[in-house]
């Protein structure tokens, strides 16, 4: 059986990077690889770090390229690929206008559609915008949902969508998260290297670590996650290190605000080993990233998501998690609301595994793959 994986962002790249060694390590399947590279730069640096060397690239990635163009132009160059590979399975991940146009085109072609992560929901069409879209529009075509967790199996099992084949796997993103983080612990040259680019953060401190890149906060609600960055800047026990992400409707705003603020580092995004070190590191995380609820709460460290809506319930359910939105005063509390939890790591990280995986997701979806070779 052969199974063509598509990745076009980082995050695609960091979950679905288990997977694919999974497919590679396995005689029961072929696993081809194609990147679109609809994020060039920071693909590329999470694949050198997996030594993940695409078979394909479609090079989609232009300046300035809007949703439609970019679609378009993944629409037109795959087909070709896929005429040529004749694949028995196309393996997308999450939510990203590359996975979305991958999937409508296998779709159309007649090949069967693995999606990984599937059944996250906010069920707010336009939040988060054009995420909501494109997974729901890869379910709906898929032959194999790979859920994550019970509650994305739940989402779509009251969809009725057509395909019943939903296998609970756990998320690929905790896979990479606990290979990587017992590369770091057990490589001490690795370790050396990475204290010594982030001596800059005083160690006397307590760290709090953000991250920003959703759509849905361009604008007004960037201006008002800065405001909030400058006043937890003044508290003076607070290292706030803050890799701001290179869109620049994100860029241009944070650097303006905050460029010179009191005890904030604003650095360009790490690779993915200096974000896991990071975050090992940090004692709580402000973010309105999705996979770094998941990582972050495999840890145990207390979230702060500053989103109005969140497609990752569970962690908020269970306390590990507050949803707060972009309104600086709420961030503020939060954050000390988080800070004062931080000593319960230890109990944190139990739950946040139970919640959203126990670091065996890739093996599941490769026994569901290589037992349809087997039938
Ligand atoms: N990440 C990284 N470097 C950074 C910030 C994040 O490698 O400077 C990783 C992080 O570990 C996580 C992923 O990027 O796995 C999250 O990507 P992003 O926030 O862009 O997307 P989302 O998870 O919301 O889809």
């Amino acid at each position: 059986i052969r199974v063509l994986s598509i990745i076009g962002t980082r995050p695609e790249a960091i979950k679905m990077a288990p997977v694919i060694k999974a497919l590679a390590a396995s005689p029961a399947v072929e696993g081809v690889v194609c990147a679109t590279g609809q994020h060039r730069q920071m693909l590329d640096q999470v694949l050198e770090i997996f030594a993940i060397r695409p078979d394909h690239d479609l090079d989609v990635m232009q300046v300035g390229h809007t949703l439609n163009s970019l679609a378009s132009r993944i629409f037109e160059k795959i087909d070709g690929l896929y005429t040529k590979l004749a694949p028995d399975v196309v393996l997308v991940h999450g939510d990203t206008t590359t996975a979305m146009a991958a999937a409508l085109a296998a779709f159309h072609k007649g090949i069967a559609v693995g999606h990984v992560e599937a059944g996250l929901r906010t069920y707010d069409m336009q939040r988060p915008f054009p995420e909501e879209l494109n997974r729901r529009a890869i379910d709906l075509v898929a032959k194999h949902l790979y859920a994550p967790t019970e509650s994305s199996r739940r989402n779509l099992l009251q969809e009725h969508l057509v395909s019943d084949r939903i296998l609970v796997t756990g998320n690929t993103v905790i896979d990479a998260l606990l290979q990587t983080v017992e590369r770091i612990h057990g490589d001490a040259a690795l370790r050396v290297r990475l204290d010594k680019s982030f001596e800059f953060i005083d160690r006397s401190r307590r760290l709090l670590l953000v991250t920003g890149h959703r759509r849905e906060s361009f604008g007004g609600g960037f201006e008002r996650i800065c405001d909030a960055l400058a006043r937890l800047g003044q508290r003076g026990d607070l290292e706030i290190v803050y890799p701001v992400h290179l869109n620049p409707n994100v860029d241009t705003v944070v650097r303006e605000r905050l460029g010179g603020a009191k005890n904030i580092h604003l650095i360009a995004p790490v690779d993915y080993l200096s974000f896991m070190y990071l975050l090992d590191r940090a004692e709580a995380i402000l973010t309105d990233s999705g996979g770094v609820q998941e990582e972050a709460a495999a840890l145990g460290k207390r979230v702060v998501i500053m989103r109005e809506v969140t497609e990752r319930p569970e962690g908020v359910e269970a306390g590990l998690a507050e949803l707060v939105g972009t309104d600086p005063d709420l961030i503020c509390t939060a954050v000390e609301r988080a800070l004062a939890g931080a000593h319960a790591q230890a109990k944190l990280r139990q739950i946040g595994r139970t919640l959203y995986g126990d670091g065996q997701a890739a093996m599941r979806i490769l026994g569901d793959l290589a037992g349809e070779a087997g039938q």
